[in-house]
């Protein structure tokens, strides 16, 4: 009889044939078959189930397939699949209102986008025109997206193969005591120093050739680094000093991520400009946005905004994140977040610090969280070069995935992010896994 070939493999066979993937060399590539999610889990395709400690690219912050976001898509398929951004629509109404509530007052209007990098090239571009000026600044530990643009605007070693110089971009250096770049060594002198490094780059770069200072509120994918308590109100000062329009990038860190519906609510600090995707509603249908403040959203109210796409504000994207930031509200998972970190998540993934040589540094809140792994605590060695990665950190992951666990990773950077609506049980239980991957880490250090 003829070999029975599992629908699993048909699926993989079919996508290696056919797919080609992002940030990949193509060959190499073993993706795994997903069959299946549900809240914190996954199940892949021989049925084999793990906790999802990625929230996939950082975005089912609601977790997976929440009936009630599944339901609200179906529901708006039935009535109105589609409709072009010209006409009004009351999903997209009511989307743009609930994410405007949830920012801080004064930024009233929303313009949709289909992800985070599109939302970032609107607000620069916005930013452009309010103030006829073109170069931007954005911090070398950043990552703001991967088209033309945006891949320039981001710090992150992506930008040097796509770097032609065209985007007028501008790098500083932000806050990161474990690494500091200005020899600190507390908080307080790393936001001082950060902050006269930023406002003496624009001066001797010219400060009136800055339409826009493009900012993650906190870092996501370069190392998940709350900025000290002052920082973003010092840039907020900088950029009102110069005529700078700020921006804050919340396409990882906003929607619950950190605690709180936006992680500018940890700063009290308003910028111009607010950019989210991804926790919107999950990534159940794509979509991204930019929150624009008073300022800006007078400038185009007599003048056009040269700009515009085919599905800003898709009508089951927007339903989706109707019933998401509902169901967030109904369901505390904001509050849930935040508690997680305070109370399991932070002092569980601590104690594994204490335990374990390889974890130089333990960074974060709510859920979101990055465990600094170093070949020598000493020397702050990382256990994978800046852009690559080696096989002890190979080895690391390959041991939390045979034992059920995703886990982030950039570099020598593992990083914890579940979904908001995770359990203190499920958090025990990823820990365990996590602490025994960290003695492969261990086996490759120096003490
Ligand atoms: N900005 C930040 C902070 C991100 O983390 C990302 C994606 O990870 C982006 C922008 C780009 O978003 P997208 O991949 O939806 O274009």
């Amino acid at each position: 009889a003829a070999p029975v070939i599992s629908t699993a493999q048909v699926t993989y066979d079919t996508d290696r044939a056919h797919v080609f993937h992002s940030w990949s060399a193509q060959k190499s590539l073993r993706p795994m078959v997903i069959e299946r999610s549900e809240g914190c889990r996954l199940w892949d395709g021989d049925g084999r189930s793990y906790l999802d400690f990625t929230s996939q690219l950082v975005f089912t912050n609601i977790g997976h397939q929440h009936p009630r976001v599944v339901a609200a898509i179906q529901e708006q398929a039935a009535k109105l699949c589609t409709i072009a951004p010209a006409h009004a629509n009351d999903a997209r109404a009511e989307a743009a209102r609930l994410v405007a509530e949830v920012a801080p007052d004064g930024m009233d209007k929303v313009f949709f986008t289909n992800g985070g990098a599109d939302a970032n090239e609107h607000a620069v571009r916005m930013a452009r025109l309010h103030t006829g000026r073109y170069k931007v600044l954005s911090a070398f530990r950043s990552y703001h997206g991967a088209t033309a643009e945006t891949i320039n605007f981001s710090g992150d070693h992506r930008r040097w193969i796509n770097d032609y110089g065209s985007a007028g971009a501008v790098h500083f250096h932000a806050p990161f005591l474990y690494r500091s770049e200005f020899h600190s060594e507390t908080e307080q002198q790393e936001c001082e120093r950060a902050l006269e490094h930023l406002d003496s780059l624009i001066r001797f770069e010219g400060p009136q050739a800055f339409a826009a200072l493009l900012i993650e509120t906190i870092p996501g994918t370069s190392g998940i680094m709350p900025p000290p308590p002052g920082y973003l109100a010092g840039v907020r000062e900088i950029c009102d000093r110069y005529g700078i329009v700020m921006i804050c990038d919340e396409v990882m860190a906003g929607f619950g991520r950190t605690g709180a519906w936006l992680a500018v609510d940890h700063y009290d600090v308003t910028p111009d400009l607010i950019t989210f995707a991804k926790g919107v509603n999950s990534g159940y249908v794509p979509l991204g946005g930019v929150i624009i403040g008073e300022r800006i959203a007078s400038t185009f109210d007599d003048r056009v905004y040269q700009g515009g796409l085919t599905y800003s504000g898709h009508p089951l994207a927007c339903a989706a994140a109707v019933a998401t930031i509902e169901t967030m509200r109904d369901e505390g998972i904001v509050e849930n977040a935040a508690a997680i970190g305070r109370d399991v998540l932070g002092p569980g993934l601590r104690a594994l610090a204490d335990k374990h040589p390889s974890v130089g540094d333990v960074r974060g809140l709510g859920v979101f969280w990055a465990l600094d792994l170093v070949r020598d605590r000493e020397t702050k060695e990382p256990l994978a070069p800046y852009g690559g990665t080696s096989p002890a950190i190979g080895e690391t992951l390959a041991a939390a995935k045979d034992n059920g666990l995703l886990v982030f990773n950039q570099y020598h950077r593992l990083h914890i992010v579940p979904p908001c609506i995770i359990t203190p049980d499920e958090v025990r239980e990823g820990l365990a896994i996590l602490d025994a991957a960290l003695d492969v880490a261990d086996s490759h250090t120096v003490s």
